[in-house]
């Protein structure tokens, strides 16, 4: 499975150089800064189980190979690209229109069943029907146990100068992060602007999706302030853009790609933060599954796994919200004792880790 994912990474660029989509595609690798001693061993630790996996190429470096602030070293994973996400899925969209498939937008799915789909719209008869809804499964009868939206968020900087690029060390196609509980991710942006984001945002009652959800300021204040402290000279750069959505997350953090021949409904999802890649692994997986075909993709871990349902309220909300908060407490913690964090340990099988 890991080879596998892996792998889509170069799958993704392939498969959009020959649609000739141009996503601002560079496959740079992940420089995952350690900003403290219990960082650092957080990053041995990841290099020693990757090398374990044997799919991997991950290095460890030290601090004279890294320049975020107060970063001990890294660990760099080659197997991670930097795209623009909207470039790619409206590449793709006008990819699959060109080989005659019709993508019908504003159309809303309520309801569906073997070999039918109701929407807002109308009725759509299918033989086959492939259920892809993500995070926005949660809003729908029949899915709303089976995946918790989670927020993530993100903030753009303005272009910033080369010189910058220069003195902070990133290359173009390269993407970052660090060890901390409280996730944060970001790029260098083809225009030479940082693209960040990270979670925080809190989990809404009765997993509810609402366009406004996607603007926290509180998140998008924490995100300035953790680039910042990232990288102190990106100072007062003016902040040009802001948006989120929702994640897509399964009770057991495990994502899956599924069909059943009886019903002839496939599925596939729950990749967390994850999917931009693993969507194609699942497109591919679910091709050969619906088309009945017995391939190595077939027979990896994730097909037909069934994730457990989410608790029912109000469990649930206590649940969500008390692993968010646990991850900023887990962090605290660590900053405080200089040791890895309990909370985070306790915590650990409910937030995926
Ligand atoms: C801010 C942010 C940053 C991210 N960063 C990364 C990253 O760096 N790397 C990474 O790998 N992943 C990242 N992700 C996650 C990645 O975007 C998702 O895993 C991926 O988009 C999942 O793809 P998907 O097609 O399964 O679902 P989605 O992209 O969520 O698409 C679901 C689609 O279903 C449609 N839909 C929903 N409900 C209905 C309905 N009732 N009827 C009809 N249509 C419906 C929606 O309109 C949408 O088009 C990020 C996500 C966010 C929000």
């Amino acid at each position: 499975m890991r080879r596998a994912m892996v792998d889509t990474v170069d799958e993704v660029g392939r498969a959009a150089s020959e649609a000739g989509i141009d996503a601002d595609y560079v496959k740079g690798g992940t420089v995952a800064y350690a900003r403290s001693a219990v960082q650092w061993r957080a990053a041995e630790a990841e290099v020693e189980e990757a090398a374990g996996f044997g799919a991997d190429a991950l290095e460890l470096w030290d601090s004279t190979r890294v320049r975020a602030a107060g970063a001990l070293g890294a660990s760099f994973d080659p197997a991670c690209a930097r795209v623009h996400p909207a470039k790619l899925v409206r590449g793709l969209a006008s990819a699959v229109e060109r080989r005659g498939a019709t993508v019908a937008e504003q159309t809303e799915v309520l309801d569906w069943a073997p070999g039918r789909v109701t929407t807002n719209r109308g009725t759509v008869t299918a033989d086959r029907i492939v259920l892809a809804t993500e995070g926005y499964g949660a809003t729908l009868p029949q899915s709303h146990r089976r995946i918790l939206p989670l927020y993530s968020l993100m903030i753009a900087t303005e272009p910033l100068p080369e010189a910058f690029w220069d003195e902070i060390g990133l290359e173009h196609g390269q993407t970052f992060c660090d060890f901390r509980h409280l996730l944060i991710y970001g790029q260098r942006t083809a225009d030479n602007r940082f693209a960040f984001g990270g979670r925080g945002a809190r989990y809404h009652w009765g997993s509810s999706i609402r366009p406004n959800y996607d603007r926290s300021p509180r998140v998008f204040e924490h995100l300035r302030t953790a680039l910042r402290e990232l990288f102190p000279s990106v100072a007062d750069a003016a902040i040009t853009h802001r948006w989120g959505g929702p994640l897509g997350v399964p009770r057991d953090w495990h994502a899956s790609a599924n069909f059943d021949p009886a019903t002839r409904i496939a599925s596939a999802g729950g990749y967390v933060g994850d999917g931009l890649s693993t969507t194609n692994l699942a497109g591919r997986t679910l091709a050969d599954l619906l088309t009945g075909a017995d391939t190595e993709l077939t027979r990896l871990p994730w097909v037909n796994h069934r994730s457990p349902d989410w608790e029912p309220e109000p469990l649930r909300f206590a649940g969500a919200n008390a692993g968010m908060t646990a991850m900023s407490v887990a962090d605290a913690e660590e900053r405080l004792t200089g040791r890895p964090s309990l909370t985070a340990r306790v915590m650990g099988p409910l937030v995926g880790h």
